[in-house]
């Protein structure tokens, strides 16, 4: 028989609203709390940043997006689509490019939450300020703050279960660089990066080069004197080669500041520059989160879970959604979801404590054995053993395999990111990927 319980879901993003929408089919009684006044997490932009630029200031006035005015998606939108709810690229849309704006993203999500009255479930405005398993009062106490039309008021609530849906790109990660406490020009985060317009004639380094730092230095490098991007190669990033272009030049790790305020690589070049941005991604942060040391984040690793979903001395009342990286979060989120909402209602079983913990055990020796850093834990792709995640969660939810062509376009997206040097999203080749998808489709319904 199935059980009904009373959910709390944190966050209104893909992930939340994925979870919640599986949550209302398996029947639970589910309340969304956002702290934003929308629905969307990343995808809603604010030209407001955080008031410390580098974001270190554990005081300053943080916002929840990075995204910038001119973001385009950096994957195809066939692959920021749910299972069950396609993006559709019809000339209907406002924006119906392949890798569209950030605003289609957030039209598109808009539309999910309409069609299953996520918004009538969600507490907008409403940030969580602690989650805590209290034995005496039967289960999960959410404590959270709302402030509406300018008052706060304070509210706590008793849930059977809570699904932690917070986002991961939280708090942004500055690279430790030696000698930078030297450093008088600029600094900031990417998560703060909105226009070029300020790095105008300047010499400006970019430390990292992930989808944002490609961007930002194409974008910035219309206005500046000269872009530096310092590349750190990862395992997933082995035998890539970056070709310099225009007046953006690639260089491998900062060796130091040296005493002249000059930057120096590894390969011994040295740079006056004006502004360093720390391109460098983010920290997971879980500030609400009290459980006695039970699920912890240590350098990125959100820990013990089963399957990056369940904590097992915890589980099933207590789950996180979203949490795993290069690998797009809809169709992940959708799977992660439907599994959480059918342990929940008993439809699915979880394995024992100490089977989940030794699956867990096994993912980290093998992290450990391959000199992979804690902070890789949540990362899918062969390079990191986890190659079928989503295969898995799949086939265990009872579902079809899903379809080759999204790890083949995932593969392909990366190769071009490289190789392509700022043509990855225009240069697609759509007839042929339509002509994949739809073989599939064919193959699928024959
Ligand atoms: P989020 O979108 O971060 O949503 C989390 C939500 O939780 C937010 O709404 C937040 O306000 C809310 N919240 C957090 N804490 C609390 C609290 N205590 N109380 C109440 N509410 C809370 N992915 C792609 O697939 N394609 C792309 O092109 C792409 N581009 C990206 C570009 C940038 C600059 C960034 C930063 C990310 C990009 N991503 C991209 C990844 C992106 O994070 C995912 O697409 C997706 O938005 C993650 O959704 P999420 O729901 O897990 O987290």
């Amino acid at each position: 028989m199935s059980r009904s319980v009373k959910v709390a879901v944190i966050g209104a993003g893909v992930s939340g609203l994925v979870a919640a929408r599986e949550l209302t089919r398996e029947r639970h009684n589910v309340v969304v709390f956002e702290k934003n006044t929308r629905l969307g997490g990343t995808w809603l932009y604010t030209p407001e940043t955080d008031s410390d630029p580098l974001s270190l200031d554990p005081n300053r006035n943080k916002v929840h997006s990075s995204l910038y005015p001119s973001l385009r998606t950096n994957l195809p939108r066939q692959l920021m689509e749910f299972l069950d709810y396609p993006f559709c690229r019809d000339i209907e849309r406002v924006d119906p490019r392949t890798f569209p704006s950030h605003e289609e993203v957030l039209r598109f999500l808009q539309e999910f939450g309409d069609e299953f009255g996520i918004n009538e479930l969600t507490r907008f405005e409403t940030e969580v300020v602690k989650v805590e398993r209290v034995e005496d009062e039967g289960g999960w106490v959410v404590e959270s703050r709302a402030s509406h039309g300018g008052g706060v008021s304070v509210s706590r609530e008793v849930f059977d279960a809570v699904v932690v849906c917070s986002g991961h790109n939280v708090a942004p990660r500055v690279a430790e660089v030696c000698g930078i406490e030297k450093w008088r020009g600029f600094q900031m985060h990417s998560h703060n990066y909105r226009v070029p317009q300020p790095f105008q004639g300047q010499v400006v380094i970019l430390i990292g080069y992930g989808p944002t730092s490609f961007d930002i230095s194409r974008e910035i490098g219309l206005v500046a004197k000269e872009v530096h991007v310092s590349v750190r190669l990862n395992p997933a990033r082995k035998g890539m080669k970056f070709q310099d272009f225009g007046n953006v030049r690639f260089h491998p790790v900062i060796k130091c500041i040296n005493e002249d305020c000059l930057v120096v690589f590894e390969d011994g070049v040295t740079i006056n520059a004006d502004s360093i941005i720390h391109c460098t991604g983010y920290k997971n942060e879980l500030p609400f989160l009290e459980t006695d040391g039970v699920v912890t984040v240590d350098e990125n690793r959100v820990g013990p879970l089963y399957k990056h979903v369940f904590p097992p001395t915890l589980a099933p009342c207590l789950s996180f959604i979203g949490l795993t990286e290069l690998e797009s979060v809809f169709p992940v989120a959708e799977l992660q979801g439907k599994w959480v909402a059918r342990v929940l209602s008993g439809k699915m079983v979880l394995p024992s404590e100490e089977e989940m913990m030794k699956s867990i055990e096994e993912h980290y020796q093998f992290m450990q054995q391959n000199g992979l850093p804690k902070r890789f834990t949540h990362y899918l792709g062969p390079s990191y053993s986890q190659l079928d995640y989503k295969q898995w969660l799949a086939k265990h939810l009872g579902l079809p395999p899903l379809e080759d062509w999204r790890d083949a376009m995932f593969t392909h997206i990366i190769k071009n990111f490289v190789e392509m040097n700022g043509g990855f999203r225009d240069q697609w080749d759509d007839d042929y990927w339509d002509a994949i998808i739809n073989n599939t489709k064919l193959l699928h319904s024959s």
